[in-house]
């Protein structure tokens, strides 16, 4: 069985570059007979955007990409990652930290002058004093400080890292609320990920990911790291070449068929073929088949495309 998931951060728009990481999950899931789920990821009370996750919703709807069970938030899962917390500080696999901020700017600082890579020292990892009052601690997790972390990405081949590269990072707050890396893990093992495909700015959030899975005696997935979608010069995409709201597409009169099929293109091919029905998509799509290099946006290509559906 094949379980995929697209979980946004409702945080802004959804704009073309995660709807095509959405397309292609719900793609891989639905060719397998599998599952494509939802899980919104709004642990960052103060960044979520209500009208975000509506729009997101809608354009799901207005696209059909339709999805498993019910739409899981991480903001109603705070005592379940609590208890994971817990037993990463009872087994030594977790500690307090309680540096200050001002310590751990003055600590990056140093490091900066010095030339090195701003990190974090390790200073609590050993700690049995007394902890220095009126500090609210973070919890940090112990990462490997030798060897390497290596895994297999289904797009870019092997990544291996030296596991010195991996700082013990934060993975409860001090206000108590869980980080990104650290939930993300707990939630894809226990919704049955088998597949993870996102964009290739989280491929260096994987290790720190695998050393949640390892702590915890969890599963990993297989990853799929996608490059990003560029404009025609070659940078990021900025409002006017595509990174808008996706129901921006709809407003001005595209087709979600041609939208979809404007979407598979951008990074996967099959032979020359460039008009796709969703059929002859879920056929042949496989996430293997990504390209490595970012791919570009081309809005003749879309308009081409639009005229023909
Ligand atoms: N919530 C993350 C984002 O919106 C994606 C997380 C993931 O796919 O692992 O960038």
């Amino acid at each position: 069985m094949v379980v995929t998931r697209f979980a946004p951060s409702p945080t802004g728009y959804l704009h073309i570059g995660g709807l095509r990481t959405a397309l292609f999950s719900w793609l891989w899931a639905r060719r397998n007979g599998g599952k494509f789920l939802l899980r919104i990821e709004d642990t960052d009370l103060s960044r979520n955007k209500e009208e975000a996750l509506s729009a997101i919703l809608e354009a799901f709807d207005w696209v059909g990409l339709d999805y498993d069970g019910d739409v899981v938030y991480q903001s109603q899962r705070f005592d379940l990652y609590k208890k994971y917390i817990d037993q990463l500080l009872e087994e030594g696999k977790a500690y307090k930290c309680y540096m200050s901020k001002e310590e751990l700017d003055a600590l990056r600082a140093g490091q900066m002058a010095r030339g090195e890579r701003p990190r974090y020292d390790g200073r609590y990892r050993d700690f049995t004093g007394t902890p220095p009052e009126g500090v609210a601690p973070v919890i940090r997790i112990k990462a490997p400080t030798e060897g390497e972390i290596v895994f297999t990405d289904g797009v870019k081949g092997e990544i291996r890292i030296a596991a010195s590269e991996v700082d013990d990072f934060i993975i409860a707050r001090s206000d108590g609320t869980p980080t990104y890396n650290f939930v993300v893990a707990i939630d894809d093992a226990l919704m049955g990920l088998t597949d993870v495909i996102r964009g290739d700015d989280h491929l260096y959030n994987t290790p720190k990911q695998l050393v949640v899975y390892e702590a915890l005696g969890l599963t990993p997935p297989r990853f799929y790291h996608v490059p990003m979608i560029h404009n025609e010069q070659g940078r990021k995409l900025s409002k006017r070449d595509g990174a808008m709201d996706v129901m921006e597409y709809k407003r001005q009169g595209f087709l979600p068929e041609a939208l979809l099929n404007f979407l598979v293109r951008l990074g996967w091919s099959h032979g020359d073929q460039e008009i796709f029905s969703r059929e002859e998509m879920l056929e042949w799509f496989d996430p293997h088949e990504i390209n490595k290099s970012a791919s570009s946006y081309n809005l003749d290509k879309l308009l081409w495309l639009n005229a023909h559906y």
